[in-house]
């Protein structure tokens, strides 16, 4: 069986060099200005995003073939960084999701008869792939999210394998039980797929955050339909087409979009058995609207405004360290998990401020492809002008201080990019709306401290319970706080990012559902089916 399944993956391996070149592929009238004002690599063309990106243009792939949508249309894609259109990508709308929907279906049955640990086995394998092609993928993320390659594309690229690693290696986990019920009866449990999943991404982190969905679904037997973010469409494009060199075809389709012509006839679509969605609230909960409609299971992984508290005991240093990554100004903030909350104790207020803005100031801003970047362009001008929008109203308040941090690019390549400077409020409070909404850019509030119990009490004041950080030397204090705080991922002296084995999901607003680990894939993608066998004469 996995034999003839080997076989027909070989055959049906799309290369590169079988993509139709991007410019046949895009839609007249579309204004393409292919110059590569950012850095890249002469030497080695085949890591040039820019020609990559090209070269994927166009492209849906449904049943291991990269494919036109079937309206033939594209939309453009924009680095950030520059505002060049750099590729186009595949308009894919109902039409198009019924046929990756309709690929997938075809190919799951066959998927899930192979035994679990060898599904894993080709899980895998696709990461090993992955890791190979990790600096390709790490280079096509950065230039179409303006993320910084150095910082955080690179290593957005690299984690991705071991994702797929690690479900690799579970397959033989996906056990039922016996049940004593009856003892003239065998009773047991079954775990079985779904069927065809729908996953739909976000732009910020989209191939780890694909990968954190795809990789348990398809271990577990099920076969994907992913809709990509309509702002970063390429990279899981190509994670998808190297996949597809490994998988049968049919298992793992992608379909490029906008959310309501390409996402909810996804959710729609009467052969989706499961959704699995990360991005914002309200999106989520349209989606979770539609998916009761067809009483099918939904995981939904959505916003932030995560807590960083410091207690009057905390290393300084450390601490201000951490809020510096916790942030995720390398990702100009753009996190459900970003620590833009930091309440820190009254008798370090002063200090905590002063070593963060220094340590930003010394962050540099620029090309994201450059190597010397930290810090890259916010994803779109949309988003742009949500940051700014923010930014305007805390610097408005009376008694607050915008201290803006590091400086705007000075290269004239960059004059049209989305560029905003990290921003460390402080004077303004817990109540208001820049410490309660979700800003999802380089924006983060220092609210000082004197009581204990009501800091953790303003640190649940939130809609959100995704993530909360708390830094203590005293084991005591770190313990109590990690106990009250409300939120699905709690760190002490620490703020990493989500790590494969680890339970990731939030309460409250932030979403329903875990990922990242054994548990995340059996709870949602298979089913507990109950057999009895009855024994009697
Ligand atoms: P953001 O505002 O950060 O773009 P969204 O929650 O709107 O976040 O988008 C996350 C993902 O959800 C994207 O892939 C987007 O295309 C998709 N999406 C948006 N609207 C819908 C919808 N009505 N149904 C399904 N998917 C949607």
């Amino acid at each position: 069986m996995l034999d003839r399944y080997m076989t027909a993956c070989r055959n049906a391996q799309p290369t590169i060099a079988t993509v139709n070149p991007g410019p046949r592929a895009i839609a007249p009238g579309t204004a393409l200005r292919y110059d590569t004002k950012m850095a890249t690599n002469p030497l080695r063309p085949d890591l040039d995003p820019f020609v990559l990106a090209r070269t994927l243009s166009g492209s849906l792939l449904i049943d291991g073939k990269l494919c036109s949508a079937a309206s033939g249309k594209t939309f453009p894609v924009v680095a950030p960084a520059t505002m060049d259109t750099v590729a186009s990508a595949a308009l894919g709308e109902a039409d198009d999701v019924d046929r990756a929907v309709s690929a997938a279906a075809a190919a799951q049955p066959g998927w899930a008869r192979i035994a679990a640990r060898q599904r894993g086995k080709l899980i895998a394998e696709c990461g090993r792939r992955l890791g190979e092609h990790a600096e390709e993928l790490g280079r096509l993320v950065a230039l179409e999210t303006g993320k910084a390659l150095r910082t955080e594309s690179r290593v957005e690229a690299s984690v991705l394998a071991d994702v797929f690693l690690f479900y690799g290696g579970l397959g033989s986990e996906l056990k039922g039980e016996t049940v004593p019920f009856n003892p003239d009866m065998l009773t047991m449990t079954l775990r079985e797929p779904l069927g065809v999943v729908g996953a739909i991404i976000p732009w910020n982190v989209p191939m780890m955050l694909m990968a954190l969905k795809i990789a348990p679904a398809l271990v577990a037997g099920n076969a994907v339909v992913v809709k990509s973010a309509e702002e970063a469409p390429m990279a899981v494009l190509r994670v998808c087409q190297i996949m597809n060199q490994v998988l049968p075809p049919g298992v793992f389709n992608i379909v490029s979009g906008f959310g309501p012509e390409c996402g909810a006839p996804l959710v729609a679509h009467p052969k989706v058995a499961k959704i699995t969605f990360t991005g914002s609230v309200e999106t989520g909960k349209a989606v979770s609207r539609n998916a009761a409609d067809k009483l099918i299971p939904v995981t939904l992984e959505l916003g932030g405004k995560s807590p960083m508290i410091v207690m009057p005991d905390a290393d300084l240093d450390r601490a201000i360290a951490g809020a510096v990554t916790g942030m995720r100004f390398t990702r100009q903030g753009q996190s459900c998990t970003a620590a833009s909350r930091i309440f820190v104790h009254a008798s370090l207020h002063d200090a905590f401020l002063r070593g963060m803005k220094a340590k930003v100031d010394a962050m540099k801003m620029g090309d994201p492809l450059d190597e010397a970047t930290d810090i890259g362009a916010i994803i779109s001008k949309a988003q742009y002008d949500k940051v700014s929008r923010y930014i305007a109203l805390g610097s408005e308040t009376p008694g607050a201080v915008a201290h803006r941090c590091s400086a705007l690019p000075a290269d004239p390549r960059l004059k049209q990019g989305l560029f905003v400077q990290p921003v460390l409020f402080s004077g303004l409070t817990n109540r208001h709306r820049v410490a309660r909404e979700e800003i999802f850019g380089p924006v983060t509030c220092l609210i000082p401290w004197s009581d204990q119990d009501d800091v953790i009490g303003q640190a649940n004041d939130s809609d959100y319970g995704l993530a909360a950080t708390v830094w203590t030397r005293d084991i005591g204090t770190a313990l109590n706080a990690a106990r009250r705080l409300q939120a699905g991922f709690v760190q002490v002296n620490q703020n990493i990012v989500v790590q494969p084995g680890l339970s990731y999901g939030g309460t409250k607003q932030s979403g329903l559902g875990k990922e990242a680990s054994l548990e995340a894939m059996i709870e949602h993608f298979t089913h507990k089916k109950t057999v009895i066998v009855n024994l009697g004469p």
